[in-house]
């Protein structure tokens, strides 16, 4: 806590994310007063929109607005005077932005300029946050990869991180801001989202074992991914803004392990075979498929932010199954669970 014996504000966007959740909890444990921006659409169906920080709702205050209305963000961040801001709000599905590029480039360039613009005029001894990703290396050229590997992303989302990250650093060294990048490679948990791949997986094995469907489509099976869990990413988020000097980290589990193995761990543990359910079908390969392999190098995380990751990709695996079993298991019995299942569907 700060030496002024008041508790420090955090600001945070995109707090209805898998992130953003994660992340308020881990500052309400520290003691922090968590603001965060929430779009006013949410505010309308709140069961659904904010059934990630349903449990926090009475703890935190919220704040309407959206990266893309620079008024919305300076009367958000006037209004709770942080003293650190994690900008983790954007398009972060990959897939999407190779469908609709334009409202993806719109989101994370000009939200995450109008975040540092705010931030700057409004706050500037404040610290900022920007929620950098994996996918900035993209068709890397070198295995694994750290801070001083050339970005090459090859989706609009990729080359929107790039854009952000330069603006991050840019407002860092012309302004002599205190504001870093997280460069993170994928993190999952119970709350991520259902489209990305591993909690289609886990969601599709609670059906499956119900017996609600008997088929799994996924792309390429052999693609491999650095996965990390989400909460245990966030206190390395948290840890960059409590260092001496701004620094852009890889945070990154520094293993991979391939689409097929996380499908036989997960059906496994349910008691099934994944071989007889699941289908590798072409429509769901990434456009972007470059048979390279995204893995970091979590040295300087390790050595700067005394941050470490040691769990266990099975531990990660049977918390997202055991969770997706006990929201079909507890359909029909609840509205809001029901609601939630209702995504998954
Ligand atoms: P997420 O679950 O998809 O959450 C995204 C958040 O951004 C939601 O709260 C969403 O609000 C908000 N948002 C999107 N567009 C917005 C807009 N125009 N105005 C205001 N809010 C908006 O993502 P996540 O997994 O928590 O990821 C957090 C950040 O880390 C993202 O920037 C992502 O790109 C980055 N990242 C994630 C990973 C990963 O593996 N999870 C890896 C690297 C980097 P609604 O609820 O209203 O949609």
């Amino acid at each position: 806590m700060t030496s002024t014996s008041h508790p420090k504000r955090a600001f945070i966007t995109g707090i209805t994310g898998q992130d953003g959740s994660y992340l308020a909890e881990l500052l309400l444990s520290k003691g922090y007063m968590v603001f965060g921006l929430v779009r006013r659409v949410a505010f309308e169906d709140e069961a659904h929109r904010m059934h990630r920080i349903a449990h926090l709702l009475d703890r935190i205050e919220l704040i309407p607005g959206s990266l893309e209305s620079f008024p919305s963000l300076y009367a958000a961040i006037k209004k709770s005077s942080p003293d650190e801001i994690y900008h983790l709000a954007a398009q972060s599905y990959v897939n999407t932005s190779f469908e609709d590029e334009f409202s993806t480039m719109n989101a994370n360039i000009n939200g995450t300029h109008n975040m540092l613009a705010v931030y700057r005029d409004l706050v500037p001894q404040a610290r900022f946050y920007f929620a950098g990703t994996s996918e900035m290396f993209g068709r890397p050229s070198q295995i694994p990869q750290n801070e001083n590997t050339p970005f090459a992303p090859r989706s609009a989302y990729g080359i929107s991180k790039v854009a952000g990250f330069h603006l991050t650093k840019n407002y860092r060294e012309n302004y002599g801001l205190f504001a870093c990048s997280g460069i993170l490679y994928n993190h999952e948990s119970p709350r991520r989202g259902f489209e990305f791949v591993t909690r289609k997986i886990t969601s599709h094995v609670a059906k499956i074992k119900k017996g609600l469907i008997n088929r799994l489509e996924l792309g390429n099976l052999d693609s491999r991914r650095d996965w990390g869990h989400a909460r245990k990413y966030m206190e390395a988020v948290w840890l960059m803004l409590q260092q001496p000097k701004p620094l852009d980290c890889v945070i990154c589990s520094g293993k991979t392990h391939s689409v097929r193995e996380f499908c036989k761990i997960a059906f496994e543990y349910a008691g099934l075979n994944y071989q007889d359910y699941v289908h590798s079908v072409q429509k769901f390969y990434r456009a972007d498929s470059t048979g390279q392999t995204l893995v970091g190098d979590p040295a300087q995380a390790e050595n700067y932010l005394g941050w470490r990751y040691d769990l266990p990709i099975e531990r990660l695996i049977h918390e997202m199954v055991d969770h997706d079993l006990s929201l079909v298991f507890t359909v029909r019995q609840s509205t809001k669970t029901e609601q939630i299942f209702n995504v998954m569907t």
